[in-house]
């Protein structure tokens, strides 16, 4: 008997062994092997088995099997099967993706060991004499309560283990072992209890959700619903009624750390059904999850984008809450999938409902609703009747002519809001996409502005840590240049705004209120982040000031105004999605004010006139999107064609160029209704040391309905070698349905 086996490696190839007699019955598909590859042993996955081999050589032999059982049922492995093809990923590598980093079926938690006093023996005295150290032992533990962890005795001696194992050979003492469970309670956040009266619209919705998850079939559903309109409540609502059909439920949100307002929630109703799934567990944590998630412990998965893999059996639903995130995509390393594709996939191979929910769908599920691929259900009202903020702009050019101030943080206007709002005792929120002081430091003279070393990508300058970081690569350095390093000039300016600036100008101005800052350099961690939040709920602070990471989800009564301090920002940037993220961000801000009593949002701008800001500023979706997606058919983006980008970066910028060019010439000439742009230089040229060239492969939907045409394709190019002779300085990377091609 033979086997195929897909390793973690970036190689198409699957390589064919023999499987040794002892082991046959036990090699199953989906059962992780070790085996030889090159001089090494290497673990992969047993992708097919068979009882004969096509291949000519001498077959090595499968060495050891790591499971007993497979790690994913059937379901699941056509899943990652079906994800190797879409995303161009070998399977050992989206495998690799899948499973936590340090699965094992023969995993058991961290155990710590103890030791208790048992006797002092018949000879105590000679004990001291001879062995001194084991006697200063026992002496110790005669006197402690209960057995305490053998480690807690190194302040006494060097190895405690050995020591405590030579007193337990001679019988005067005992050991014992505690399993340490992985701590997946890591969210410190309280459980939020609260009564559900459903309002009619939202009893129709979740009617119409039943009959879905009743009828047991596939059902794309696009759920779009107004901020603060009570999603929350109908997630928890649809899943339970899953659960009572003994099915099980996934919830992906955008960044679990920014919503534990929503984890609290589920945890609070459905208590430790609930498995919390995130980038920050530990890999013990991960791998008991999963196994405890395998053995049917958790019926319910919270989590970021990786949560869709959730080993769960009888999936019945998968709630994706603001779908329209682009969190849900990985861009590195491959595949890079998005767990928005990945979900319907998987409600498609399990029968499941699958629910798309925003406040602010992305372009994509908002069309495949107008072509009523998905069906949609929308929640126009807000919760408890909450009227719509008053949105307005402020146009800074203006407010400069008449202040005379220039650069001015924040205009008259939104002061004298905030005044009024501080007098009354109601809270303030301001968002400016931006953290750190100032992101650009350039020279007055010659206008040389300071980039990273590694990027080619202006450093921010950070006040409170007086740093200048790069926000993309992590380089940091406090050696702050007093003169320009190209012109030698001393007059260097700091340009833009980002959140410390406006924490600044508000601090200067208003001694007396209370202030706080939620970005990357402020809430790290989840623990950091919740108690900002809570002190804010609380209304200990007057003004929460931060980027984007505070426009989402968030839910505070007493907030009635909203600033966007810059709602330029991100506006202008050469990708085809700028203006759509704009948009959702301005509107998903805005939606933080007023949930409970009437308010206002100030956005800010220098381009007043910008249809993004003025659709924005009137809550007018369906104007700006039917508008979105004219420019899109125009210009064949997606929706309406499909997009694949291949990027090709490297240290060495001719080598570089000259295969971006070869990979171009062989993907001519090509088929009908498939547009090839580039190669091009990358907007961002040069990142982490690397310079960066793109071409992107368009296929226009009215030839290429679902898709295959494109595959097929960028496949046939590839099975000819597309990549051939590349050198190993040279990469190039895949992306499916890229979400930026900056
Ligand atoms: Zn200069
Ligand atoms: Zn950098």
């Amino acid at each position: 008997m033979f086997v195929e086996v897909a390793f973690p490696i970036s190689s198409y190839t699957q390589f064919t062994y023999r499987i040794p007699k002892k082991f046959i019955d036990q090699i199953h598909v989906g059962i992780r092997v070790k085996a030889p590859l090159g001089k090494r042993l290497v673990t992969g996955i047993v992708v097919a088995k068979s009882a004969e081999s096509d291949y000519s050589g001498k077959h090595k032999n499968i060495k050891e099997l790591i499971d007993l059982q497979p790690v994913m049922d059937n379901k699941l492995w056509k899943l990652v099967q079906w994800m190797s093809s879409y995303y161009f990923t070998p399977v050992g590598q989206v495998v690799k993706t899948v499973l936590p980093a340090k699965l094992s079926t023969k995993y058991t938690p961290p155990t710590t060991g103890l030791v208790v006093y048992k006797s002092f023996g018949d000879n105590y005295e000679q004990l001291q004499k001879r062995a001194p150290i084991q006697a200063k032992v026992l002496q110790f533990l005669s006197v402690q309560e209960r057995a305490i962890p053998i480690a807690a005795l190194k302040h006494m001696v060097s190895s405690p283990n050995a020591v405590c194992k030579t007193l337990f050979d001679k019988g005067l003492v005992d050991l014992d072992e505690v399993t340490n469970l992985p701590d997946v309670t890591g969210f410190t956040f309280s459980k939020i209890h609260k009564e559900i009266a459903f309002t009619n619209e939202q009893k129709l919705v979740l009617g119409e959700l039943s009959k879905k998850l009743n009828s047991r079939k596939f059902s794309p559903t696009l759920l779009h619903g107004v901020t603060g309109s009570g999603k929350t409540e109908i997630y928890i609502e649809i899943v339970r009624q899953a659960l009572e059909m003994n099915k099980s439920a996934i919830l992906l949100l955008p960044e679990i750390s920014l919503t534990p307002q929503i984890a609290g929630r589920f945890r609070s109703v459905f208590g430790d059904q609930v498995a919390l799934w995130h980038s920050r567990l530990s890999h013990a944590a991960r791998a008991w999850t999963w196994k405890q998630i395998c053995a049917g412990q958790f019926n319910v998965t919270i989590g970021a984008r990786s949560a869709v893999f959730a080993p769960l059996k009888n999936l019945g639903v998968i709630i994706i809450d603001e779908e329209q995130e682009y969190s849900f995509k990985q861009e590195s390393p491959a595949p890079r999938y998005h767990a928005r594709e990945v979900a319907l996939m998987r409600g498609k191979l399990n029968d499941a409902v699958v629910i798309m929910s925003s406040a602010t769908p992305s372009l994509e599920s908002y069309y495949n609703h107008v072509k009523e691929k998905y069906s949609y259900l929308r929640l126009n009202k807000r919760y408890g009747g909450a009227p719509y903020p008053q949105v307005q702009i402020v146009d800074m050019i203006k407010e400069q002519e008449e202040t005379g101030k220039f650069q001015q943080v924040i205009s008259s206007k939104l002061q004298k809001i905030m005044e009024s709002k501080f007098a009354k005792g109601e809270q303030v929120m301001l968002l400016q996409n931006r953290r750190g002081f100032a992101p650009i430091l350039r020279c007055g003279d010659c206008g040389h502005v300071e980039t990273c070393v590694q990027c080619k990508i202006a450093l921010t300058y950070h006040s409170h840590e007086r740093l200048l970081k790069c926000h993309f690569c992590g380089y940091e350095t406090s050696n702050i240049p007093i003169a320009c390093h190209k012109c030698t000039s001393i007059n260097l300016k700091l340009l833009g705004v980002g959140t410390q600036k406006v924490e600044d100008v508000i601090r200067e101005q208003y001694p007396g209120i209370k202030i706080a800052r939620i970005d990357f350099d402020t809430a790290r961690n989840i623990p950091a982040l919740t108690r900002i939040l809570e002190k804010f709920a609380a209304g200990e602070i007057h003004v929460l000031i931060g980027t984007q990471m505070i426009a989402k989800g968030l839910d505070f009564d007493n907030v009635t105004l909203v600033g966007i301090v810059n709602g330029d920002t991100g506006l202008f940037l050469p990708d085809f999605r700028s203006g759509e993220k704009v948009f959702q961000l301005i509107y998903q801000a805005a939606g933080r004010s007023g949930r409970r009593k009437p308010g206002e949002v100030i956005i800010q701008t220098y381009n007043p006139d910008n249809p993004v800001l003025i659709h924005a500023a009137r809550l007018d979706q369906k104007t700006y999107y039917n508008i979105a997606l004219s420019e899109r058919q125009e210009l064949n983006y997606p929706p309406f064609s499909w997009l694949i980008r291949l990027e090709i970066e490297g240290t060495k910028k001719e080598l570089v160029t000259t295969h971006a060019d070869k990979i171009r010439k062989k993907l001519s000439p090509s088929p009908k209704g498939i547009d090839i742009l580039g190669p091009a230089k990358c907007y961002r040229e040069r990142l982490r040391g690397k310079y960066r060239m793109h071409i992107m492969i368009k296929s226009n939907k009215t030839h290429d309905t679902n898709g295959e045409k494109l595959h097929s394709f960028l496949q046939d190019c590839l099975a000819v070698g597309l990549l051939n002779r590349l050198p190993s300085s040279v990469k190039i990377l895949i992306d499916v349905n890229p979400v930026s091609v900056l």
